[in-house]
């Protein structure tokens, strides 16, 4: 896609620190790293959006997002890793190309999600929202 910045990573019209390719997926190293060796998996198709992306695909994200993690424990020293995605501008996404994070972690990187656990008011109000979700994803069974 035209004025999108990672398509034209993959088109290798921008410079990128490849990790991995094959068919379906690219991945390379985040300019602004969590920590070192943070890297992004994107489909090479362009999709904004994550719930648009064949299932093929999205599954071979997953696994290389996860192959790189293992990796990042043997050949970073990491410990640990997450895996993130953000869809959706308020869900903190900037580039609107689907991209998978991997971040390597270690007990003292000194970083911390700002996790929260609300509680619902009621268990009814907790039953009312898997109603509505069970109810949406049968509306849409392909989204
Ligand atoms: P998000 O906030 O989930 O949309 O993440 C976008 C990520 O893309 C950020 O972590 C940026 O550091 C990263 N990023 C933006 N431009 C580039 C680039 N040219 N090469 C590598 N990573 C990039
Ligand atoms: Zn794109």
């Amino acid at each position: 896609m035209k004025d999108c910045i990672f398509c034209k990573i993959i088109a290798g019209e921008i410079p990128s620190r490849k990790i991995y390719e094959d068919e379906l997926v690219y991945a390379f190293m985040d300019i602004g790293p969590i920590n070192f060796g943070h890297t992004l998996v994107i489909p090479k198709e362009h999709h904004a959006s994550s719930s648009t992306i064949p299932e093929t695909t999205a599954g071979r994200m997953f696994r290389v997002g996860a192959r790189i993690g293992v990796a990042q424990k043997r050949a970073l020293d990491a410990d640990a890793f997450n895996l993130h995605l953000a869809d959706g501008a308020c869900a903190g996404q900037v580039v609107m190309h689907a991209h998978l994070h991997v971040v390597p972690r270690s007990a003292d990187d000194s970083f911390h999600w700002n996790w929260r656990q609300l509680k619902y008011e009621t268990p009814a109000a907790a039953d009312e929202a898997a109603e509505k979700l069970r109810a949406a994803l049968k509306l849409h069974p392909d989204r």
